[in-house]
């Protein structure tokens, strides 16, 4: 268990990490990752609701988050938490937002990716994913974690999906949640084998995957597996998360690999951080890290 942890302690490790506050903030940083040939993703951090006036106010702000980078040219698309929009108050209320902000995407010639969560959220994820790429199929990518047993089940399952013209869309990631054994990998070396038996059935079936680590020896193996497979540029990207391993992310976008970073911005900082240290006390080792080698 985690101390109480003082905001101010907490944003001295959160800053680097997080783009600010206010949507301003947000666009500042991709801004400014654009301009070293970066795309970004957006996530408006509130992960966990409430109330559905809450989910309503979160949809809203992605619709005005998706006009603004539009208007403003800015290259990037979108992630987002389905708890944010209600999904464990009420599902259907939860897809009818996203297919909202999903539909505004495709107005505007964009992209969504809807984040995993813990493993309770997994099945009703899976079946609102299913439901838009129905609608939507080039305009919807989902997250999957490479820690679940299930996952290279669900990806063929997934794969049996009608393209409807276009390729699925995944991000693979280890998966961030701290889950039981009877359901997840424990093993820091297992995790990797499966995400490499997960992305190189992904390269080999031509699904657009966002290779997202900051594991050095996973990178090195993707790029392998690229080599091997021939895989064409615009079926695959890195994605890494803001303020996290930038020499490792310079030295991929300096190879020619499109380079994607996810950029949380938002008022909860202060609850996706301590959450997030909660989830994964490892992360604990960086706030150190962030406090005393600055
Ligand atoms: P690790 O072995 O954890 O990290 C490798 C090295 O990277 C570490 O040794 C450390 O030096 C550095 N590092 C990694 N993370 C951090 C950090 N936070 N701060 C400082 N240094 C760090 N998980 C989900 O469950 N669902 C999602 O939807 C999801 N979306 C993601 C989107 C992106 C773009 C990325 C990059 C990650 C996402 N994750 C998500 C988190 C992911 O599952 C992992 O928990 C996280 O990326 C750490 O795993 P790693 O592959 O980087 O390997």
């Amino acid at each position: 268990m985690l101390p109480h942890l003082p905001e101010k302690l907490v944003w001295q490790f959160s800053k680097r990490y997080i783009a600010g506050e206010t949507m301003e903030d947000g666009i500042a940083v991709a801004r400014q990752l654009n301009a070293e040939g970066i795309e970004v993703t957006m996530d408006l951090l509130g992960e966990f609701i409430s109330n559905l006036q809450q989910a309503e106010a979160n949809k809203n702000n992605y619709l005005e988050l998706i006009d603004r980078f539009t208007s403003e040219k800015i290259k990037g698309n979108f992630s987002l938490k389905p708890t944010m929009f209600g999904l464990l108050l009420d599902q259907e209320v939860c897809y009818q937002h996203l297919r909202a902000i999903v539909q505004k995407a495709k107005d505007c010639n964009s992209f969504v990716r809807v984040d995993m969560e813990d493993s309770q959220c997994v099945d009703p994820e899976l079946d609102i994913f299913k439901r838009l790429k129905k609608e939507f199929s080039g305009y919807v990518g989902l997250v999957v974690q490479a820690y679940l047993r299930r996952t290279f089940n669900d990806i063929m399952d997934l794969n049996k999906l009608p393209a409807n013209g276009h390729p699925l869309n995944f991000r693979l990631c280890k998966g961030i949640y701290i889950e039981p054994a009877e359901i997840a990998y424990k093993e820091y070396q297992s995790v990797r084998d499966h995400y490499i038996e997960d992305l190189e059935f992904m390269l080999r079936h031509q699904i657009y995957v966002g290779i997202a680590t900051h594991d050095k020896y996973l990178v090195e193996q993707a790029l392998e597996l690229i080599k091997r497979y021939r895989v064409s540029k615009d079926l695959y990207e890195f994605q890494m998360l803001y303020g996290v391993t930038p020499d490792l992310r310079k030295s991929i976008v300096e190879q020619g690999h499109r380079m994607r970073v996810y950029v949380p911005f938002g008022k909860d900082w202060f609850g996706y951080s301590t959450r997030r240290l909660k989830e994964n006390p490892k992360m604990a080792n960086h706030i150190i890290k962030a406090l005393f080698f600055r």
